[in-house]
């Protein structure tokens, strides 16, 4: 089935209100459907209750609807039986957790933590602050001018000291689609645990967890249609059970004693305190909406989509983007010559097409670059030729107005 972004967009109701707005800042956060929108509703208007603690009808009805969504998620990244999915509030907490607790549980004085040059910060700043807390070292994997990995040294990246590998499956920058199953293997040569990043990837195409046989995968739920403050950990529960826990509180617990605790189960031994009942269950919504699309669909029509933007933006005087990776994903980050980004960014508002500008919370890719930020343009199933025709004049104004032509 071909996708068609006019139909699609039909179901979002932002864009009544926006009619002429081009959004392009998909890697930052995605607009919702009115179906998400309905379910969060429906929650709040019908079975409103706390989960896993109401004998009554809506208390069951609310922990039904969210603990459902356990299994969408686990099957939308087909997972086998070996996989549990845990909800947090974000990547970025799916990321801390890993670093508080399985850090824990694997590293010692001397150990090694691999990442890469092209992380987000919240990929980079979790594990040093694990490096200092156990006296470890953490390297990178360096990257090119074309926004790929440089991989040639990798034998003295990982070595036997390396315990944990945590890269971007997805770059929020370049758009690059990381090698990240030769990593893989390499890692788990020397037994180091291995963490994908795919807050990028999950949104825009299949992700078969097992195929990439990674130790645990994290994303973010606002990216793929769903609301803000879910995030997903999907972890092998062999280490999940071997794991401490990362929050104390209510429902982490067995047993509560004046002098100790005992543990709950995984997945709920990492989801302490009353959680994000709402946004779990919108979730679920969004995925029933995206697996209705179809990923492979999604995948197909980005692919086209980026390649018409690609040609349309290299026709622009003076703009130049940055990164020429080999897979590339729907993101394109670039400068115009002369105009600062901010000054960029605000007068393509003035042509209501919404792109970001800033450093894409990506600081050594920017130190790499040499630029303070770009300007990054990201795309999802909604946006058609139209937006990115919109983008190509709010471009041309610029350079008019900053006479450059
Ligand atoms: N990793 C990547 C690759 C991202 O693009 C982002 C969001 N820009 C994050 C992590 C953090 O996601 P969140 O803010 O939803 O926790």
């Amino acid at each position: 089935m071909q996708l068609n972004p006019n139909v699609i967009k039909e179901d979002f109701p932002l864009f009544k209100k926006h009619t002429s707005l081009a959004f392009l800042d998909n890697a930052s956060t995605t607009q919702k459907p009115q179906c998400v929108i309905d379910k969060v509703n429906e929650y709040y208007n019908e079975y409103n209750s706390n989960v896993h603690r109401g004998i009554y009808q809506i208390g069951e009805k609310a922990t039904y609807e969210y603990e459902s969504v356990r299994g969408k998620l686990l099957q939308l990244v087909s997972a086998n039986d070996n996989y549990s999915a845990i909800y947090t509030s974000g990547t970025t907490e799916s990321l801390n957790l890993l670093a508080h607790s399985l850090s824990k549980l694997v590293l010692k004085v001397g150990d090694e933590i691999l990442i890469t040059e092209m992380e987000h910060h919240s990929n980079i700043v979790p594990w040093q602050i694990a490096c200092e807390k156990y006296g470890c070292t953490l390297k990178y994997i360096p990257i090119t001018e074309k926004g790929e990995w440089d991989i040639s040294q990798i034998d003295s990246l990982i070595t036997q000291k390396t315990k944990i590998v945590s890269m971007i499956h997805q770059s929020n920058v370049f758009g690059t689609i990381n090698p990240v199953k030769k990593i893989t293997e390499l890692a788990k040569a020397v037994g180091a645990k291995v963490i994908l990043d795919s807050a990028q990837s999950i949104p825009h195409g299949n992700v078969n967890i097992v195929d990439l046989n990674c130790d645990f995968l994290v994303f973010s739920g606002h990216k793929m249609l769903g609301p803000t403050g879910v995030g997903i950990l999907i972890g092998k529960t062999e280490i999940l059970n071997m794991m401490p826990p990362f929050m104390g509180g209510g429902e982490m617990i067995y047993t509560v004693s004046m002098e100790s605790s005992t543990w709950n189960e995984v997945p709920w031994k990492f989801e302490a305190g009353t959680p994000n009942i709402a946004q779990v269950i919108g979730l679920g919504a969004a995925i029933d909406y995206l697996n209705n699309i179809g990923m492979d669909n999604i995948h197909a029509y980005e692919k086209k989509i980026l390649a018409i933007a690609e040609k349309k933006l290299s026709q622009v005087p003076g703009l130049k983007i940055f990164g020429n990776p080999q897979k590339k994903g729907t993101v394109i980050s670039f400068e115009l010559d002369g105009i600062h980004p901010h000054d960029l960014a605000q007068i393509l508002d003035e042509h209501n097409v919404a792109v970001r500008a800033g450093h894409h919370c990506a600081q050594p890719i920017m130190n790499k670059l040499n630029v303070p930020a770009t300007i990054r343009a990201s795309f999802y199933i909604y946006n058609s030729e139209k937006d990115i025709n919109q983008l190509v004049n709010g471009l041309n104004s610029a350079l008019k107005f900053f006479s450059i032509q």
